[in-house]
């Protein structure tokens, strides 16, 4: 088990003892007056007491005397009332010490923590202006580290944060400051010598690597690596202030985030640059956000032939975004961004929905693909979620196909085995997407029951040009036909690729040879001029068939 680090905290202590600064006074005061009293007043009265006493003829003052023995008691009483005021102080001065450190560091690891990392920052950002010297601000984030609290708990999880920063620490020059700013995020804070910046790159590196070596927990052994961003304060245009300081966080934070979009277990240098991308990315969030129950997201379609006789089979459902601030936005840019702002559900659910109207009003023979993402995959409902779907659009089971793309089978094969299962159940065809391009094993296309193996764009379209693919292709109709599964070749883009195919055998074709993906109105208009539109029920004629009648029953809905 990793050990809890000492604090090291470096931020200043507030001081506010002054109240208890003034009773300490003021009862060392009584005491003082009481003395002096004494010393001026009692030294006279404690000589007639004492010839009194004697018998020396002298009639002792009552009224004197009773002032004296006051004068005593006042000493005694203000002298044990200063000796317990300083030991009241020193204890509240103890304790005031330690809610100000707790309140300035991160219980855990023991750095500063995010509050104190600011006003720590702009000290010695004013140290370094005087010094004429620099700063520069490093961000460390763990990679992937939810995964490790998910797989491993979150005891191992905090031993690993303990442990990262025992080796940070022991990494950084002594004046450097250590913060932990929530959650597995970090910031140092190192002065440097503008004539040797290249210390902090070697830094960088040292962390990189320092941090990648195994981590013990228990009895495990854990892999984490980190993302670094960097910001110098050269870069900033002014200020020492605690807004300076907490713009250069914020640099070395969107410096950190592009490592991470780099790869990860890297350090990326923050470049003006990088904000716009921030900010446009950030565009892109909130505009997802609004633009699903705006409307704004549509379902394209791309044509999917039979090679053979060159008849429509169905379509592929595409999404595309009319986003007002940035026109037309590919699917590549936004999907990923609704993946990880946690939108994909509620953003295919609609699109399938619309899909599902748009296809209803196709030729029964007409099939609807759909792609689903790996998040999707993942949840439990999607299966009922798809259900409801179809029982709401009133569109048969049978002519929806999901496509799953091949490396989503790596990430939990049995959920992935169980999704399959139940879309089977309701009639729903299956799929494997991108087939050539994730390293699915025959064991595994051999127990997952797949209707269909898509061959992926990248092969089918060098097919001319490239001998690999022809090698691959080749090889995958033979497994097709071997497994007895059918077979569609994506990104078929000009009649010489379309012949090469035909001889490796019957596919199910679809590229950019039968046309651009279309809008479900262009579409519409398409199939009409084919004679391929489903037949409008006659008004007062004999009503549509329930095709879910079955599934509505099994469901009670
Ligand atoms: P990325 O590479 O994108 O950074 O992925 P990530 O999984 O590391 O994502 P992120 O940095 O957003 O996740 C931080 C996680 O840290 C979220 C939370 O589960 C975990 N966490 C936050 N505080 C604590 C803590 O005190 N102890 C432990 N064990 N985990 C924590
Ligand atoms: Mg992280």
């Amino acid at each position: 088990m990793v050990q809890q680090p000492q604090t090291d905290c470096q931020a200043s202590e507030p001081e506010h003892r002054i109240g208890r600064a003034e009773k300490d006074i003021v009862a060392l005061g009584v005491v003082v007056a009481a003395i002096i009293l004494f010393v001026g007043t009692g030294s006279a009265v404690m000589t007639d007491l004492v010839r009194a006493y004697l018998g020396a003829g002298i009639q002792a003052d009552r009224l004197l005397g009773n002032a004296l023995i006051l004068n005593i008691a006042l000493i005694i009483f203000g002298w044990r009332r200063y000796v317990e005021l300083t030991r009241e102080v020193g204890d509240r001065r103890k304790a005031e010490e330690t809610a100000s450190r707790l309140a300035q560091t991160d219980p855990l690891t023991g750095c500063l923590n995010r509050r104190s990392i600011g006003p720590a920052t702009a000290a010695m950002l004013a140290d370094a202006q005087r010094q004429g010297t620099a700063v520069v601000v490093m961000m460390i984030d763990l990679d992937k580290f939810k995964r490790i609290n998910d797989i491993h708990g979150h005891q191992s999880g905090d031993d690993i944060l303990i442990e990262s920063t025992r080796r940070i620490r022991a990494m950084l020059p002594e004046r450097a400051l250590l913060a932990r700013l929530g959650g597995d995020e970090f910031a140092c804070v190192v002065p440097i010598d503008r004539a040797h910046s290249e210390h902090v790159e070697n830094l960088a590196s040292l962390l990189n690597e320092g941090i990648a070596s195994p981590i013990q927990s228990g009895s495990l052994e854990l892999d984490v690596t980190v993302s670094i961003g960097l910001a110098r304060s050269d870069e900033l245009l002014s200020g020492v202030d605690e807004e300076a300081a907490q713009q250069l966080l914020h640099m070395a934070d969107i410096a950190m985030y592009q490592a991470k979009k780099g790869g990860r277990n890297r350090y990326y240098w923050f470049e003006a640059s990088m904000e716009k991308e921030l900010r446009f990315r950030s565009e892109l969030e909130a505009g997802i956000r609004a633009g699903i129950p705006a409307g704004e997201f549509v379902p394209y379609y791309e044509k999917q032939i039979d090679l053979e006789d060159g008849r429509i089979t169905g379509f592929e459902m595409l999404a595309r975004w009319n986003s007002p601030a940035h026109g037309m936005i590919s699917p590549e840019v936004f999907i990923p961004i609704a993946e990880e702002i946690g939108c994909i559900s509620e953003l295919s659910e609609t699109l399938i929905a619309q899909a599902l109207r748009d296809a209803r009003e196709w030729d029964p023979s007409l099939t609807l693909s759909v792609n689903i993402s790996p998040v999707q995959l993942r949840d439990p409902w999607f299966a009922q979620k798809l259900l409801k779907l179809l029982i709401s659009a009133n569109f048969p089971p049978s002519r929806l196909d999901i496509e799953i793309t091949e490396s989503c089978l790596h990430e939990n094969v049995g959920v992935v085995r169980s999704l399959i299962t139940s879309l089977k159940n309701q009639g729903i065809g299956i799929s494997l997407d991108d087939f050539g391009t994730g390293y699915s094993s025959l064991a595994q296309l051999r127990t997952l029951p797949f209707d269909r193996i898509k061959i992926d764009r990248t092969f089918v379209s060098t097919l001319g040009s490239s001998k690999e693919s022809s090698t691959i292709i080749e090889a995958i109709s033979s497994l097709g036909r071997g497994m007895d599964l059918p077979i569609t070749a994506e990104g078929i883009e000009n009649k010489e690729v379309l012949a090469l195919l035909k001889t490796f055998g019957t596919f199910k074709g679809q590229g950019f040879l039968y046309g651009q993906p279309e809008s479900g109105e262009a579409v519409r208009r398409m199939l009409a001029e084919q004679n391929l539109l489903a037949i409008a029920p006659v008004p007062g004629g004999p009503t549509t068939p329930d095709l879910l009648a079955p599934l509505r029953t099994a469901t009670g809905s």
